[in-house]
């Protein structure tokens, strides 16, 4: 094997190297907010002269600053990050389309995921015209684990610009050891950027990797509110990395990301008060997790559940076509997960209500036919519930 794969870290390097070469200089559209110009008469944008009738105050009829600056420093605050080295964006899916418009050059470099993985990242590489490299993850006695020599060697050789990794993994739930991502991100420094996705670290026990950040320049982390802050609908998340690649991706972002209603929204859900109610919420769906998870390893129809850090659990089923017929037939919906390499029996179950998780689970003990692996007596209560 090729021994310059692995340069010594310098810890240095400018990551906008790994950024496209023909956009390096590029300059963005300059939208009407991103000049600083002074004045009350605003007359160059071409907005509307009176507010419509239904914006009784007035909040709406001109366009929003490209990154709302309360919003950015509220956020910053919340993640212990600098403004400087955070991107609001409509998602965190809309950092993985910037993250790969930006970093890979069409027809020519990839983007490195490990499958069974979230979907979003190969969507964004394969519209933009960027390879798809795959490092299947290994399962082991205690779970699914990242091969992370091959990892490393794969995206060198395969010119992946972007390596990404989710922690907690979606759909496993498995949580990636901070030291093997730093390593990680130190042997990629000349060659990738390692971009971290922590859409559901709230859950876990594994502290996040925001802090390293200032460390390591070519480590990316992704942040939302969709999950744990419950905001999905407002579509605000973040990407927090070097100040550098920040102020590249905006360039490449699009003039005015953030809705005035979603930034005020977000604003109101990170607010003191509401941040407790959301840590008790995020106690609480754990403490459900952990009862949901002990109720299906005690079922004789499911052959393996793997430990979540998640707000969901991936159970594996001895006939998973009976299982998803069972839930689907009391009205409750999870992801099937069979058609995603290595997962051919399973389905990802998202953590509800205590309410919602025990239909679930009455659901999958009920039978639809008088098979072996019935758990108990069927349960018709919810037999002919309908949303
Ligand atoms: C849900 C999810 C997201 C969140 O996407 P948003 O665009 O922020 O709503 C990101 N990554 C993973 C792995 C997810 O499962």
């Amino acid at each position: 094997m090729n021994r310059v794969l692995y340069p010594t870290p310098s810890n240095g390097t400018d990551p906008l190297l790994l950024a496209r070469a023909d956009l390096r200089a590029f300059a963005s559209y300059q939208s009407a907010r991103s000049e600083k110009l002074l004045g009350d008469v605003w007359l160059n944008a071409n907005e509307a002269a009176w507010p419509n009738e239904i914006d009784r105050d007035d909040a709406l009829r001109r366009y929003p600053e490209p990154q709302p600056a309360m919003l950015r420093a509220a956020l910053a605050e919340l993640y212990g990050v600098t403004t400087q080295q955070l991107l609001i964006g409509r998602g965190s899916d809309e950092g993985i389309d910037l993250l790969v418009r930006g970093f890979c050059s069409p027809n020519h470099d990839a983007i490195l995921i490990t499958p069974p993985v979230f979907g979003m990242y190969a969507v964004g590489a394969r519209l933009h015209g960027a390879g798809v490299v795959e490092v299947a993850l290994q399962e082991t006695e205690v779970g699914f684990q990242l091969d992370f020599e091959t990892i490393a060697r794969s995206a060198i050789e395969q010119r992946a610009r972007l390596v990404f990794l989710c922690s907690p993994h979606n759909p496993t739930g498995v949580g990636i050891d901070r030291h093997s991502i730093l390593t990680l991100a130190k042997q990629l420094e000349d060659h990738a950027l390692l971009v971290l996705d922590e859409a559901y670290v709230e859950f876990s026990q594994i502290p996040s990797l925001v802090g390293d950040v200032a460390g390591l320049r070519n480590l990316v982390v992704l942040r939302t509110l969709s999950k744990a802050h419950a905001l999905a609908a407002a579509r605000i998340g973040c990407v927090i990395a070097d100040p550098a690649v920040i102020a590249f991706l905006s360039r490449c972002q699009a003039p005015y990301p953030v809705p005035i209603p979603c930034a005020a929204l977000a604003m109101a859900a990170i607010s003191p008060s509401a941040l407790q109610l959301t840590q008790t919420r995020i106690t609480q769906l754990c403490r459900e997790r952990e009862r949901v998870d002990a109720a299906m390893r005690a079922m004789p129809c499911v052959h393996r559940v793997y430990a979540s850090q998640a707000n969901y659990l991936l159970v594996r089923f001895h006939d998973a076509q009976s299982a998803f017929d069972r839930l689907l037939a009391a009205a409750v919906v999870v992801r099937d997960q069979r058609a995603a390499p290595q997962l051919g029996d399973a389905l990802r179950i998202s953590i509800g209500t205590a309410e919602e998780n025990d239909r679930m689970l009455a659901a999958l003990c009920a039978a639809p036919s008088s098979r072996s692996d019935e758990c108990r007596s069927p349960s018709p209560r919810h037999a002919r519930v309908s949303v």
